[in-house]
């Protein structure tokens, strides 16, 4: 590390438990962050700021006005442009350090293969990702900021199958959860909690969702995403998360897995 990375990281060095190995820890991970809206937009800025080494943000949509209630990753500047372009420039600024690549399409089967499959050679990965840049290493966390059951189903799906670990956040009205999913185990996984059955779930654009609420359950998951990535702290593989913004209150839960999952069942 130089001097100008010991004075940028110094608050997070001075911390017993970070240290020069937990910081050295996230220079050397990379993350792919799926959605890059109210609860992806404090978790890239976070990550970036943070010192993560490389991020991998997969995002279609482009930012709306509707979107800047909440999104604070994106200004106005990018009104009608891609949410990753608009990342890869706010975050550029914020941490040039940090490696950000983008992939301006849907979450798919195949892109999460070509992502996740160790198998799969770097030079031979079939994926069009923004601005010449290439992956050139394992992604260590997945992190899920999508905003509906099928995204996070097929999301933690890829996960399970080649044992990547996952932490998935929602939030709608003024609730929120997060989720914590190691997959290195016999653990359970985000479909042993919500099924296909539940799909016909309500989205913020119908119900709303306060601009504060995606902001806690990001940051919340931005936190885990160190925690995890430096291996400190309490790590609870399986662990869920609730925040009810009205009352302030938390519950914590712990997942089982369920023997007849259809993700994670016959692994
Ligand atoms: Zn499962």
């Amino acid at each position: 590390m130089d001097d100008e990375q010991l004075l940028r990281y110094s608050r997070h060095i001075l911390l017993p438990q970070v240290d020069l190995e937990g910081q050295e820890k996230l220079q050397l991970s990379k993350v792919l962050i799926v959605g890059l809206g109210g609860l992806g937009s404090p978790v890239a800025l976070y990550l970036a700021a943070a010192g993560i080494g490389e991020l991998l943000l997969c995002d279609y949509d482009r930012v709306e006005l509707s979107n800047l209630q909440r999104q604070i990753l994106h200004g106005v500047e990018y009104l009608g442009k891609y949410k990753v372009d608009s990342a890869i420039d706010r975050l550029g600024d914020i941490n040039p350090q940090c490696k950000v690549s983008g992939l301006t399409e849907a979450v798919s089967e195949e892109m999460l293969e070509q992502l996740l499959n160790p198998t799969i050679n770097k030079d031979s990965k079939q994926l069009n990702l923004s601005q010449d840049s290439t992956i050139d290493s394992t992604i260590d966390l997945v992190i899920d900021c999508t905003d509906n059951l099928t995204s996070r189903l097929l999301i933690n799906q890829a996960c399970v199958k080649y044992r990547t670990k996952l932490l998935s956040g929602a939030a709608i009205r003024m609730e929120g959860q997060v989720s914590v999913f190691l997959n290195q185990g016999d653990g359970p996984c985000y479909q042993c909690l919500f099924s296909t059955t539940q799909a016909d779930e309500l989205s913020c654009s119908e119900a709303g969702v306060l601009a504060t609420t995606v902001g806690i359950i990001g940051t919340l998951q931005a936190q885990e995403a160190l925690k995890i990535l430096m291996d400190i702290g309490d790590i609870k593989d399986g662990s869920l998360l609730l925040m009810d913004g009205m009352t302030g209150d938390w519950k914590k839960l712990t997942i089982s897995r369920k023997p007849d999952c259809l993700a994670c069942g016959k692994v």
